[in-house]
């Protein structure tokens, strides 16, 4: 069975071809390294994190990197509640659940989840140096899918559930580091029968599509994804990400660092 996480819902949504490439056929994006950069801080804070709710030392960890200790050291400073004992609740970090859904294992992996007896709060933290307004995220499939499986396999009702996005900054070149801060997003019966039908909707198309045998299909250009994608050379959709007619610009062969053999 075929498992669907909220980053395989987005990309489906965006660009099936795109969903082919990257979880099907798993082929290997060219990707920026100034961003390779930002997701190791983000997995060595989500690390940190875990191990801190485990009770494991995270001594190693905080001492090769300053930022990082700045930065959850802001965090347990900014949001004392959520790190609290709750001897009624139940608490988890790294936190997974799984529905079967259409044929399909719907999963979400939660960076914390804490359960009360009426009450449901998920938890994500992000590294992102500016964080979306709350409209955005609400229509984010993480928000979605997270705050259904929650409801689906819980005996809370969606007004019982929110999820709340921390955002935590990396480290900047220059200046004082920017403190934490958090978007609450609420759910909605409405809401979850809406997610409902979009996941019945994306469900049935991939299934659909799958059943073909053919590729998937590309995203309509005018829709405007192939310019952000890195998949544009292998799509021939090149000449919306680099311009002239498809064609890289290169450096003059002068000005290219010859590497010696
Ligand atoms: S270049 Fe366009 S069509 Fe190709 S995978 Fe990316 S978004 Fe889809």
């Amino acid at each position: 069975m075929l498992t669907l996480t909220q980053g395989h819902l987005r990309q489906l949504e965006t660009c099936p071809r795109r969903y082919q490439y990257t979880y099907l056929d798993h082929v290997t994006a060219p990707t920026d390294p100034a961003m390779l950069e930002r997701q190791r801080w983000g997995t060595q804070f989500h690390q940190v994190m875990q191990q801190r709710d485990l009770g494991l030392p995270m001594a190693d960890l905080l001492r090769e990197d300053p930022a990082l200790e700045t930065a959850v050291n802001g965090l347990l400073a900014a949001a004392p509640e959520l790190f609290g004992p709750q001897p009624d609740g139940f608490r988890q970090s790294e936190h997974r659940r799984t529905l079967v859904f259409n044929g399909y294992g719907l999963t979400a992996i939660y960076d914390l989840l804490v359960l009360g007896a009426t009450s449901g709060q998920i938890i994500d933290w992000k590294t992102y140096q500016r964080p979306p307004n709350a409209a955005q995220l609400a229509q984010e499939w993480q928000t979605r899918l997270y705050r259904y499986l929650l409801v689906e396999t819980s005996a809370l009702r969606p007004e019982q559930v929110s999820m709340t996005y921390w955002f935590v900054a990396p480290p900047a070149a220059q200046g004082p580091p920017t403190p934490p801060s958090s978007i609450t997003i609420s759910y909605t019966a409405a809401q979850h029968r809406r997610t409902e039908a979009d996941l019945q909707r994306l469900t049935d198309t991939l299934t659909a599509l799958l059943a073909t045998g053919n590729a998937l299909p590309k995203v309509d250009l005018a829709q405007g994804h192939c310019i952000h994608c890195p998949f544009a050379v292998r799509c021939q959709r090149s000449s919306e990400r680099y311009g002239l007619e498809g064609v890289m610009a290169l450096p003059a062969i002068a000005d290219i660092v010859e590497i010696p053999l």
